[in-house]
């Protein structure tokens, strides 16, 4: 077990650098879509607050290079001081002199939030510099941010190698959800795997082979297979590199007596037609690309996911973002919804979906992470996570 927030003593006047995770989505104009990951790291802040620390917080948006406006955390201030009732003072520097200064002068219960750490490229190559420089301002890190504790960068890792150290309440609650989910799941255990990261997301279909009972598959993820399988997929969206790979998981699968469940029809467009109209086949022509799963995909999916003991979702079945090609995703959304299963959905645009079907208060755990999450699922846990100390017995 890893040290939590809860395990620190003493911690009145002390500087806390913590990691959170306020990557929220943007829409085109930069507003902000979702703001999930910020509430969820409230908790965290709070406790902080009410121990007496002056906390510090780094944080990244997005993928800028360099100072780019519609990334600045600026915006993130304002929302933070409405969630916590309290004052948020804002930097728009992550080091130097006058950082350090306005760190010197807070008072207990204090926070400040330092812009865009990704606005340094010394924060995506994990500078140690950068981070021994950042760690100089403060007694303690605290790493809250699980969504992005897969990747090794000088905020999530270098600060964790060189200050004492611990892991906030969401990276615990996430932690544990998910450990329990993969060890001790409640069976059936139905995992539902679409979207279209084939490639990042294929490896993890092994492991739920390993653990799950039942594998059903959809959204663009779904094609690979079909290929594999020798089914037409006509235009539809496939990933060539993850054939032998999609082949080796369904063979794997036969062996292991586990069941992998495909479309067994799709709404359609044709690849060139003027007017895209709505169109269920059961088998794809040449010109074919599939965009959603059909009718009686939804009614087969839908009738393992109500016998479900426990659902784990990440990837949508169809291009939900279009009205034409949301409803497997939706319909789906709400037999997970009204299930009597225990339910976990993790990815940005499943847990999208599930807020657009309006199901997001009757599923059982809403993950925050996309890519760390499903690498927990994998590996039972992360680099971020894992340099953090252990719980001191
Ligand atoms: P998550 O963010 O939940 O991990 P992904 O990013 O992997 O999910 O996948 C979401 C995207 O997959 C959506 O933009 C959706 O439109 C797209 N998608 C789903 N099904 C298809 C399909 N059949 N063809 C093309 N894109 C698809
Ligand atoms: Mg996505």
């Amino acid at each position: 077990m890893k040290r939590s927030v809860k395990d620190l003593v003493n911690l009145k006047g002390k500087v806390i650098l913590l990691r959170a995770d306020f990557n929220v989505p943007l829409d085109g104009a930069g507003r902000i879509m979702d703001l999930n990951r910020v509430n969820e790291s409230i908790p965290t802040i709070k406790y902080l607050i009410g121990q007496g620390a002056k906390v510090v917080i780094l944080s990244h948006l997005g993928r800028p290079k360099g100072y780019e406006i519609r990334a600045s955390l600026w915006q993130i201030s304002l929302i933070l001081m409405k969630r916590l009732n309290t004052k948020v003072y804002f930097s728009n520097k992550v080091i130097g002199p006058e950082v350090k200064e306005r760190i010197r002068s807070m008072k207990n219960g204090d926070v400040l939030l330092l812009e865009n750490v990704r606005f340094y490229e010394e924060e995506t190559a994990c500078d140690m510099k950068f981070a021994r420089e950042i760690a100089s301002y403060g007694d303690l890190y605290v790493n809250d941010a699980f969504g992005c504790s897969h990747r090794k960068h000088a905020s999530t890792y270098g600060l964790a190698r060189v200050l004492p150290n611990a892991v906030g309440l969401l990276v615990e609650k996430e932690t544990m959800v998910l450990t329990d989910a993969m060890e001790n799941p409640k069976r059936p255990f139905v995992a539902i795997i679409g979207g279209v990261k084939v490639p990042d997301k294929i490896k993890i279909l092994k492991k739920f082979v390993d653990v799950a009972d039942t594998i059903l598959i959809g959204g663009a993820m779904a094609y690979t297979f079909m290929l594999a399988k020798g089914i037409a997929v006509g235009e539809s969206l496939t990933y060539l590199d993850c054939v032998q790979v999609a082949s080796d998981i369904l063979q794997y699968a036969k062996d292991k007596g586990k069941k992998i469940l495909l479309p067994i029809d799709h709404v359609i467009v044709h690849k060139n037609a003027q007017r895209q109209r709505k169109v269920v086949v059961d088998n794809m022509e040449e010109d074919m690309m599939g965009m959603d799963i059909g009718p009686k995909t939804i009614k087969m999916f839908g009738e393992e996911i109500a016998r479900a003991g426990q659902i784990i979702w990440n990837g949508p079945m169809g291009l939900y973002e279009q009205d034409k090609f949301k409803e497997g995703t939706l319909k789906l959304a709400e037999v997970v919804a009204n299930s009597k299963a225990y339910s976990i959905v993790g990815g940005g645009d499943s847990v999208s979906a599930i807020k657009l079907a309006k199901c997001e208060d009757k599923i059982n755990f809403l993950s925050t992470g996309g890519g760390a999450t499903l690498k927990f699922i994998e590996d039972g846990s992360l680099c971020c996570i894992d340099v953090i100390q252990e719980k001191i017995r």
